[in-house]
């Protein structure tokens, strides 16, 4: 399908480069962010700047296209142009691959540098040239120190996550480094809060900065109360089994399921659709017709989810919605106000529901600080819960039927039983049965880790470590999640709930799988077959490059 030239447009009004625009249209970027739209421009002039703004936003593309927009066209020296430092490795590797995603048709070349990893691997990079590095202060010092790095030709430096590099100790360093560096850079500091520490960094290294903020939108008037706002903390790689829980928990009559990118609400979509859901994906990669029939069946009830980008879910009115769930945080309060503004209309009440990860925990208290109103956390309903949950269904199911009468012709089955068993026995039996023929049993599930807040740099909590498995066979060979999932729950040890993003393209397929059980699934799964047909299997090394869902 070829992009829609609505996405581009958007982008290349900030007057980035084709090779740019390009590189955010295939990552299914469909429109810039409120900290793009605003900071991009600024920084594309060469102003200092400082931004207040959480992980979640946007923000590190906000700084890395101007980065890479400056890049000369032709051969680059080998020292670097761009230095961001960042508080932790994790960030260090996170925000040097965003850079390396948007930059690859540039061939910009970006390196992460951090402690624990081997300097010589560095130094080989160092010498060989780049373009961009991404850094703790740390660790860029011993390579000052060393001088293995000059900043010599920095042209711009950015302080990333400034509060949390402050917070760990990492004032001196950065006196050091910025000290290396030349006083005509363009210089920009991103931070979650704005203490005074944060603010005398900023008078002492920025120049007539500008201010840019997100999550101060306006408090919305009136506020919306027939809306239940909820949301759950929930590990990136448990995201869809969280939600399923939540779908299963609620049972929505009708619901739109948000996500950020287009390639998101594709693979969500096939994820939903995988696990039993009537899910239909509705993104701005569609044409007029395709979106109007997508509209039909939700209107009929066909589809009970809808699953959109803000871009396509714009101007959409649907009167049965009774849910809006935030697959992601969204990149500001205003657009959760917009989403949410979807329900509890015209005296109807509903529900909107949020996953954040556990860095996203700061977006949203942003979020209930520009709506006034709080966000109910909750734990993600456990086994026990659904189990409640669906008896009660059944319950409701019979009493329901019990009221429209007309059992007679099941009499005579249960005056027979009645003759060997007590009439209570007798019931209990026939509920089970009722209840396990409606999908009522949960015995298979197990509960879902929660993920907590990290706290401070050093020693993140982290859920259990995903890999990814590569199996090949994809769409061509007629494979869908469920037969993944199938596959692989029937083999290992392994149960629905322990896999993660399930990604499948015409010839592959990617599965994410807890690291450690994965040698014991491709030993398990070797000699099995999947639809029919033998596969290879093995573990998925290409770890940054993520397939099209579409093609
Ligand atoms: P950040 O706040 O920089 O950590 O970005 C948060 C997430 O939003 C990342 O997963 C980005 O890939 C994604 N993202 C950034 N900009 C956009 C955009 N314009 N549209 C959709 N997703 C975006």
């Amino acid at each position: 399908m070829s992009e829609p030239p609505a996405t581009a447009e958007e982008f290349s009004r900030l007057a980035l480069r084709p090779e740019l625009v390009r590189a955010l249209a295939e990552l299914g970027y469909e429109e810039p962010t409120p900290i793009q739209r605003e900071a991009i421009p600024l920084l594309l002039q060469g102003r200092d700047l400082m931004g207040q703004a959480a992980t979640g936003t946007g923000k590190t593309a906000a700084f890395a296209l101007p980065i890479l927009q400056r890049l000369p066209e032709g051969d680059r020296r080998t020292a670097p142009r761009a230095l961001v430092l960042v508080p932790t490795r994790e960030l260090a590797i996170q925000v040097s691959e965003a850079v390396h995603r948007y930059g690859r048709d540039m061939r910009a070349r970006v390196l992460p540098i951090y402690g624990g990893q081997p300097i010589v691997r560095q130094l080989r990079a160092l010498t060989s040239g780049v373009d961009v590095v991404v850094g703790t202060p740390g660790r860029v010092l011993d390579h000052l120190n060393r001088r293995s790095l000059t900043l010599d030709h920095v042209e711009t430096v950015v302080l990333d996550e400034a509060d949390e590099m402050l917070d760990m100790g990492f004032a001196e360093d950065l006196e050091a480094i910025m000290a290396a560096s030349p006083v005509d850079r363009q210089t920009l500091l991103f931070s979650a809060t704005i203490p005074a520490r944060v603010e005398k960094l900023a008078r002492r290294y920025l120049r007539d900065p500008v201010s840019v903020q997100v999550g101060r939108g306006p408090a919305t008037p009136g506020g919306t109360p027939l809306v239940r706002q909820t949301a759950y903390v929930v590990a990136r790689a448990h995201k869809p089994a969280t939600l399923g829980r939540i779908l299963d928990v609620e049972s929505p009559t009708a619901a739109i399921v948000f996500c950020r990118t287009r390639d998101e609400v594709d693979r969500l979509t096939e994820t939903l659709n995988g696990r039993g859901y009537r899910a239909e994906a509705l993104h701005g990669g569609m044409t007029q017709d395709q979106r109007d029939r997508v509209m039909g069946r939700l209107r009929a009830g066909t589809a009970e989810l809808l699953v959109a980008t803000d871009v396509a879910a714009r101007g959409l009115d649907i009167d049965q919605l009774t849910h809006v769930i935030n697959y992601d945080v969204p990149s500001d309060p205003e657009s959760y106000v917009h989403r949410i503004g979807r329900v509890g209309r015209a005296g109807r009440s509903g529900v909107a529901i949020t996953l954040a990860e556990p860095r996203e925990h700061r977006m949203l208290k942003s979020i209930e600080r520009a709506t006034r109103q709080r966000l109910h956390l909750e734990t993600v309903p456990t086994v026990a819960d659904l189990r409640a949950r669906r008896l009660e269904t059944t319950r409701a199911a019979i009493h329901e039927n019990l009221l429209a009468g007309d059992l007679d012709g099941f009499r005579v089955v249960v005056e027979t039983l009645a003759a060997e068993f007590d009439v209570l026995e007798v019931a209990l039996a026939a509920v089970q049965l009722a209840h396990e023929s409606s999908g009522g049993s949960a015995a298979d599930e197990g509960d879902i880790p929660e993920a907590t807040e990290p706290t401070g740099g050093v020693g993140r909590k982290s859920t259990a470590t995903m890999a990814r498995l590569f199996i090949g066979a994809g769409r061509s060979a007629g494979i869908r999640p469920q037969d993944l999932v199938g596959a692989i729950a029937g083999e290992s040890r392994l149960t629905g709930r322990d896999i993660g993003s399930i990604e499948i393209s015409d010839r592959f397929s990617l599965v994410e799988i807890p690291d450690a059980a994965v040698d014991e699934v491709i030993k398990a799964l070797r000699g099995t077959t999947i639809k029919g047909k033998k596969a290879v299997i093995r573990r998925d090394r290409a770890q940054a490059k993520r397939p099209r869902s579409r093609s």
